[in-house]
């Protein structure tokens, strides 16, 4: 099957599905949520949502948008660190009800194409000119899918040419 950027979330949650649950990938960051996994992961955890983004989740900011993950347990000095919800035993302890980036995985024979995938439904956004921006230079030194590049998310040349050339100012 040929991943593009249209390929529905349901298509990309089957090919993501090989997840093995080693928790390597929990031990050195974490998935970011949608906004429907936030009551999802509240009512698993029997707290309230605004409890939930206080005590588990953080902001991450990716292509000029904000997202809640769970919360990184940093080492002193180190950016990375576990995930707030893995387990001693290396286990997710939401894993019924894990994030989207988590959900979809980001190992396997469709791993990189997965996290472009996600990054480009849900952080990259064609109207927003800082957003197209920094896609752009992302893709200078990074592979994308079909239906990622820039000039597929931004058809109008001119409107493209404004928005790099800074004369469109964000919108947001
Ligand atoms: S997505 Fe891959 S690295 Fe992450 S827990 Fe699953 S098998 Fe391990
Ligand atoms: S929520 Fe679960 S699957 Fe996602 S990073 Fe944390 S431990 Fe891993």
């Amino acid at each position: 099957m040929t991943l593009t950027k249209s390929t529905s979330l349901n298509e990309v949650l089957s090919l993501g599905s090989g997840c093995k649950r080693c928790g390597h990938c929990c031990s050195y960051g974490s998935g970011a949520l949608l906004d429907e996994d936030i009551p999802r992961i509240a009512a698993f955890l029997k707290i309230t949502e605004k409890e939930l983004k206080e005590k588990y989740l953080e902001d991450i900011e990716k292509f000029n948008t904000k997202r809640l993950r769970p919360k990184i347990i940093r080492q002193k000095d180190r950016p990375h660190g576990k995930c707030v919800f893995l387990k001693t035993d290396n286990m997710c302890s939401i894993h019924t009800v894990k994030p989207a980036e988590c959900r979809i995985g980001n190992c396997g024979d469709y791993g990189e194409k997965l996290s472009i995938w996600f990054t480009l439904n849900y952080f990259v956004d064609p109207d927003d000119p800082e957003s197209v921006r920094q896609w752009t230079a992302y893709l200078q030194t990074h592979p994308t899918i079909y239906g990622g590049n820039i000039t597929d998310l931004v058809p109008n040349r001119e409107r493209l040419r404004k928005m790099l050339n800074y004369s469109e100012l964000r919108r947001k």
